[in-house]
């Protein structure tokens, strides 16, 4: 018999696969909360180099890929994680289940428990923080079904069925069923119990009731030894503690704190979302501000210039570079550049901007918008996040390195954060 090695005594905990960036953030989040120290990887690390941290975080861009490419890259990131000595995996996903009809939630969970060798795994998107619960089968937001919740009319994941374990059935070719909240509510027994006969029946994805952070600790007790779980970021509330009785895991109080970052300070706005929209506002009120115009840097204007010039010129204080825009304003542009293009020109500014910006010394960065920060993060030449204390519920934080050393990074998507919370961002880390 082959002795299965022991992880290092140091070795990582709990190894995440998270389908997009900002999730997996908030993820990395709750686990930081529960006093594991996290860091957060940009794709799948190259180098095998260890790790130092309780959790690891993959985030990949896997939400809406084909789903074969979603199950190559998953598979690739557990391949990573599992050499970094993880002994628990979790998939992570949104909280209002985003999939297409073609996955990919299903898809990826069938092939991580493949390759894990489990023949069961519990799926539970409920985080009851944000509002969103899942009732016999059913996920709510607030106090409204999926399907009304505006999710019905997303672009790229129309939701239009709230029954998930329906949705879950129809990517998978393995047999789904529900984890009812009876069992949950019961304990920890009953749920295992519940669990056991679900598997007997043949039942390999179940999704599990929960609309307490209580049922979601019980989910988490239940399944503490389950080589894998899936869920949003809810459902890793309860897996802290779980390392902790096992003796795995101290107390964590230092897991959130981060070396402060000296340096000047810059904001950069990519995100027309109506928080972003709130929170220039309000800087603009009382604050250096200047605004990028897609179409000057369409007609080839040194927009990425003035920008540069107009930071030298506030040398005692902190600017705001942004190209948030109003609703109709943003219509009118992306009606003549593309969507596309313009969001490209205006990635590609603040990207530019950023990577002059941290040559010239600045190290503390707060930007707002999920596709944004990817590319200012790219700009950055950084590939890993410590995740630290958040600013505001889901948005850490976060330290990273690039070619200059240490970096602070606040990287918020749209419509996360108080009106206040650029000055906040920098108050907390200054
Ligand atoms: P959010 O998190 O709010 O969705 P993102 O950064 O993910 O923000 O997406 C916003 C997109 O809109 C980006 O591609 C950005 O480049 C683009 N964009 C920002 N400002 C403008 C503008 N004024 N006109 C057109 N596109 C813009």
């Amino acid at each position: 018999m082959t002795q299965k090695p022991e992880p290092a005594a140091n070795a990582p905990l709990l190894g995440c696969i998270a389908d997009d960036f900002t999730g997996a953030t908030d993820l990395a989040s709750m686990l930081v909360r529960g006093g594991m120290r996290t860091v957060q990887l940009i794709d799948v690390p190259t180098s095998a180099e260890p790790v130092a941290a309780d959790a690891l975080v993959v985030a990949l861009k896997s939400r809406t890929i084909p789903a074969a490419d979603a199950i190559a890259q998953s598979l690739a990131a557990l391949a990573w994680l599992k050499a970094q000595g993880c002994r628990q995996f979790y998939f992570k996903y949104c909280s209002t289940f985003d999939s297409t009809a073609e996955g990919n939630i299903g898809p990826v969970a069938q092939a991580l428990m493949d390759a894990l060798g489990t023949d069961f795994a519990i799926a539970c998107p409920a985080f009851p923080e944000n509002g969103r619960t899942v009732y016999r089968g059913y996920l709510f937001v607030g106090d409204v079904l999926l399907n009304e919740s505006g999710m019905e009319k997303h672009p790229l994941t129309p939701m239009t069925d709230p029954n998930i374990v329906r949705v879950l059935a129809a990517q998978s070719t393995v047999a789904t069923g529900l984890l009812r909240y009876d069992a949950i509510a019961a304990g920890e027994q009953p749920t295992r119990d519940a669990a056991a006969k679900l598997r007997a029946q043949g039942v390999r994805l179940a999704i599990a009731d929960a609309v307490s952070n209580d049922d979601l600790r019980t989910l988490g007790r239940a399944f503490a030894e389950a080589p894998l779980l899936t869920g949003g970021s809810g459902l890793a509330i309860g897996l802290p503690e779980n390392f902790r009785r096992a003796g795995l895991l101290g107390a964590g109080e230092q897991a959130a704190q981060l070396p402060a970052v000296g340096g000047r300070a810059v904001v950069l706005a990519g995100s027309s979302s109506r928080a972003s929209q709130a929170q220039v506002a309000h800087w603009r009120e009382s604050r250096p501000a200047l605004r990028l115009d897609p179409l000057a840097l369409a007609a080839g204007e040194p927009v990425v210039e003035a920008a540069l010039a107009f930071f030298e010129d506030h040398a005692n204080d902190t600017v705001l570079l942004y190209a948030t825009a109003a609703p109709e304003e943003l219509g009118a542009v992306q009606a003549q550049l593309g969507v596309e293009r313009a969001g490209q020109l205006v990635e590609g500014a603040l990207a530019a901007i950023a990577r002059e910006l941290a040559q010239r010394g600045v190290r503390r960065f707060v930007v707002a918008g999920g596709e944004t920060s990817g590319a200012v993060v790219q700009a950055l030449g950084v590939t890993r996040l410590r995740i630290g204390a958040p600013i505001d519920p889901g948005v850490p934080w976060t330290l990273g390195d690039g070619p200059q050393g240490h970096l602070a990074l606040a990287l918020k998507s749209g419509n996360f954060g108080g009106t206040d919370f650029f000055t906040r961002a920098l108050a907390l880390q200054s």
